[in-house]
C-alpha cells in the first residue's frame, strides 16, 4: 500500500545432517517406513534419560559461526511444554532463554539482516491426517522424525519485501549446505521457516502489529504468502481495521494465507531447564578451532571465482549455487590448465546437457567417468589447434558415455585436425570438382554457396579440418 513499508522477520528451522538423533541413537535417515526409528528415549517413556548428540552440537555450532554469531560457551535446555499427539513426551527440548548462540548476521545483495539467535531443539513427530482409510475419523502418528536434531535460526525483523526475505532464505540455504550440516532438501521439510510480517507507515520508527505464516516449505510459497499477507494487510489498514496479531497458515491451493489461531489462544510453554541435561559448555578454544576450520563460504568463493577468473556474476553464481560441485569441477578444470572461460563454457553448456540428458546424473557421478583432468586435457587440445570444434565435442560425447582420455581417443580414431595445408587442398580441388553447379552459381555472384562449399569441404574432412584455412584456400580459388 501507498506510504506503508512492510517488516519481516523469520525463523528458520534446519535439521541438522548428523546420522543419529540428538538424544538418542535412532537413525534420522528419511522415508522409512512409519515408527521404526524410534526408541523409549524418543518416544518419551518414564525413565529414560537423553544424551545429547556431539555432532549435532559441532553442526550447530560451525552455523552458527558462519552466520556470525557468537557461539557462547554455555548454553541451556529447557523444556518447553504442550501437548499435541505428534509429541509422546509433551514437551519439547529446546533452548529458551540461554541459546546456544547469539547477535550474527548474514550480508544479502548488500543490505545486512541481523540475526537475532541460532539454538539447538528435538524436531516433534508428524501427525497424518489423511491418505488412510479411516483419515475421517483417525489420525495416524510416524515419530520417525521425533528427536531429529534441528537448529532455529531466528533474525530481526529486517527484512522490507517478500523478494528480500525469500533471497535471505535461499542464502542461509546455501550457507548450511555449504558447511554439510543441512541437505537444503525443502519438500522433505528439513529446510523451513515461519514468516513474522507487519506493515507501517514509512519512516515510522516502532513496529506494527505482525502476523506469523507458519511452515513455509518453498521459496516461491515463502514469496507469494508474504506478498498475500502484504497486501491483505495494506487493505485492513486502508479500510481503517486493524491487523489481528495471529498465525496464519499458507494455503498454496488457494493462493491465500488462512487464520489458524490468535494470539490470545496462544501457548503459555511453561519453560523450564531441562532437568535431566547439564548446561551446554564448549571450551572457548574448540570454539576457536570451528570458527578457523570453516570453508569458504558461497558468497566469498563467488566474489573470489569473480576475482581470480573474471567470470561473469552470472557464471560465477551458477557454478556456486545452481550447480552442486560446479565450483569445485570448475577449479579442478582450471587447475590442471583449462581456460577459465572456455571451463566456465563447457561446464555450464555441454557438461550440464549431459547431467540433464543423463537423467540428471549428479555432477559428483559425472566426475567419475570424465574426470576434470581428462576434460581439461580436451579443451587444452582445443585451444591449441590440435582438434577442431566438431571434433572436441564429438570426442567429448564419447567420453561422457565411455570415459577415457581425449588423447587417446583421438589417436585411436585418426581425429586430429587436418592442419596440413595440402591434404586441406586436396579435399577443396575435390569438392570444387564434384559441385560445378555451385561454383557456377558463386561465380555469378550468388554468393551464398560459399556457406555450402566451406560444409561439404568440413564433411569431406569428417570435421577434422581447420575451418578458417578451409575458408581462406576455398576464398583463392574461386
Ligand atoms: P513472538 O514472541 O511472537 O515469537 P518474537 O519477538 O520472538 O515474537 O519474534 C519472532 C520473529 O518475528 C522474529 O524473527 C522477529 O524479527 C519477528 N518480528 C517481531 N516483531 C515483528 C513485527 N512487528 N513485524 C515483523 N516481524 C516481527
Ligand atoms: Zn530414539
Ligand atoms: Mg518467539
Amino acid at each position: 500500500m501507498e506510504g506503508y513499508e512492510p517488516v519481516i522477520g523469520l525463523e528458520i528451522h534446519a535439521q541438522l545432517l548428523t546420522r543419529t538423533k540428538i538424544f538418542c541413537g535412532c537413525a534420522t535417515a528419511f522415508g522409512a517406513p512409519p515408527n521404526t526409528h524410534v526408541c523409549p528415549v524418543c518416544l518419551g517413556m518414564p525413565g529414560t534419560l537423553p544424551v545429547l548428540n556431539a555432532a549435532a552440537v559441532e553442526f550447530a555450532a560451525r552455523a552458527a559461526l558462519a552466520l556470525n554469531c557468537t557461539v557462547h560457551e554455555q548454553s541451556v535446555f529447557a523444556r518447553k511444554n504442550y501437548f499435541y499427539p505428534d509429541l509422546p513426551k509433551g514437551y519439547q527440548i529446546s533452548q529458551y532463554d540461554r541459546p546456544l548462540a547469539t547477535q550474527g548476521f548474514l550480508d544479502v545483495a548488500g543490505t545486512r539482516v541481523r540475526i537475532t539467535r541460532l539454538h539447538m531443539e528435538e524436531d516433534a513427530g508428524k501427525s497424518i491426517h489423511h491418505g488412510f482409510p479411516d483419515s475421517d475419523r483417525a489420525t495416524y502418528v510416524d515419530c520417525n522424525r521425533a528427536g531429529v536434531p534441528l537448529i532455529e535460526i531466528v533474525t530481526e525483523p529486517d527484512m522490507r519485501s517478500a523478494a528480500a526475505a525469500s533471497d535471505f532464505f535461499m542464502r542461509v540455504r546455501d550457507v548450511l549446505m555449504a558447511l554439510g550440516v543441512n541437505d537444503g532438501n525443502m519438500e522433505e521439510g528439513s529446510l523451513r521457516c515461519d514468516a513474522n510480517v507487519s506493515i507501517r507507515p514509512e519512516g515510522d520508527a516502532t513496529l506494527g502489529t505482525k502476523t506469523e505464516i507458519k511452515n513455509v516449505n518453498s521459496f516461491r510459497f515463502l514469496r507469494r504468502a508474504l506478498e498475500h499477507e502484504i497486501e491483505r494487510q495494506g487493505e485492513l489498514v486502508a479500510r481503517g481495521d486493524r491487523v489481528r496479531q495471529e498465525t496464519r497458515l499458507w494455503d498454496s491451493a488457494a493462493g491465500k494465507t488462512v487464520a489458524m489461531r490468535s494470539k490470545e489462544e496462544a501457548h503459555d510453554y511453561r519453560y523450564f531447564p531441562e532437568p535431566d541435561l547439564p548446561p551446554l559448555t564448549l571450551d572457548r578454544e574448540w570454539i576457536a578451532n570451528l570458527q578457523s576450520s570453516l570453508p569458504e563460504l558461497p558468497a566469498a568463493r563467488m566474489a573470489r571465482l569473480m576475482r581470480e577468473h573474471a567470470l561473469s556474476e552470472y557464471d560465477a553464481e551458477t557454478l556456486v549455487r545452481a550447480v552442486p560441485g560446479g565450483a569445485d569441477y570448475f577449479e579442478a578444470l582450471v587447475a590442471h590448465g583449462a581456460a577459465s572461460k572456455a571451463a566456465a563454457n563447457w561446464l555450464l553448456g555441454d557438461v550440464q546437457r549431459v547431467l540433464k540428458e543423463q537423467g540428471d546424473l549428479p555432477l559428483a557421478a559425472f566426475a567419475e567417468r570424465v574426470a576434470p583432468e581428462a576434460l581439461a586435457e580436451l579443451l587444452q587440445m582445443l585451444d591449441a589447434g590440435a582438434i577442431s570444434g566438431p571434433i572436441a565435442k564429438q570426442v567429448f560425447e564419447q567420453m561422457a558415455i565411455e570415459g577415457g582420455r581425449p588423447k587417446a581417443i583421438v589417436e585411436a580414431a585418426g581425429l586430429s585436425r587436418i592442419a596440413d595445408a595440402s591434404a586441406i587442398e586436396t579435399l577443396v580441388d575435390q569438392v570444387l570438382a564434384t559441385n560445378p553447379d555451385a561454383v557456377a552459381q558463386y561465380r555469378a555472384g550468388k554468393t551464398q554457396t560459399f556457406g555450402f562449399l566451406v560444409g561439404q569441404v568440413m564433411k569431406a574432412s569428417k570435421g577434422r579440418a581447420d575451418a578458417a584455412a578451409v575458408n581462406a584456400l576455398l576464398r583463392k580459388k574461386l
